[in-house]
């Protein structure tokens, strides 16, 4: 049987996950991300149970950087998201991996790559999710910036089919 391998997101340690039996791995860019006085307190807790703080290797960040162009959440990532998807992918290739996270765009990055996840305290959305960015004054679809290249407008991201 695969070892069970849970990778913590930063809403891990915000809401608090406890588990009995696994591994427990995050990234640095989580650890930072930790500032208020209870979730660090979870952290050191978790820290002293064995939680490992690991960097992912470069070729999953690659990965992870396509399929979120692919499903539109390239713009809402940030780098600690795509390390945290990275790192799941990376420990995914020999273990049984679950994502912990409550994070919108990382559940439907991991949902496209397969990656098994789990919300920390919210419920997950239950596929995976196509966004599209749209121009709030003309209507033009873009795929990346806040502005409008045509008119000016604000752009808004929205979901679409699913
Ligand atoms: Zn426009």
């Amino acid at each position: 049987m695969e070892e069970k391998v849970y990778v913590i997101d930063t809403s891990g340690f915000i809401v608090g996950v406890e588990f009995t039996h696994g591994k427990m791995i995050t990234v640095p860019g989580v650890v930072d991300e930790i500032i208020d006085s209870t979730s660090r307190l979870r952290f050191e807790l978790m820290h002293d149970a064995g939680l490992r703080v690991e960097p992912p290797l470069g070729t999953f960040r690659d990965i992870i950087a396509s399929a979120a162009e692919s499903t539109g959440d390239a713009t809402v990532l940030s780098e600690t998201d795509i390390d945290v998807l990275a790192k799941a992918l990376e420990l995914a290739q020999g273990s049984q991996v679950i994502l912990i996270t409550d994070d919108y765009a990382i559940q439907n990055v991991a949902s496209k790559l397969s990656i098994e996840y789990r919300p920390a305290g919210s419920s997950g959305i239950a596929k995976e999710v196509v966004w599209e960015m749209k121009c709030t004054g003309c209507g033009a679809v873009v795929t990346s910036g806040s502005d409008c290249p045509v008119c000016g407008s604000s752009i808004r991201r929205r979901r679409v089919g699913n």
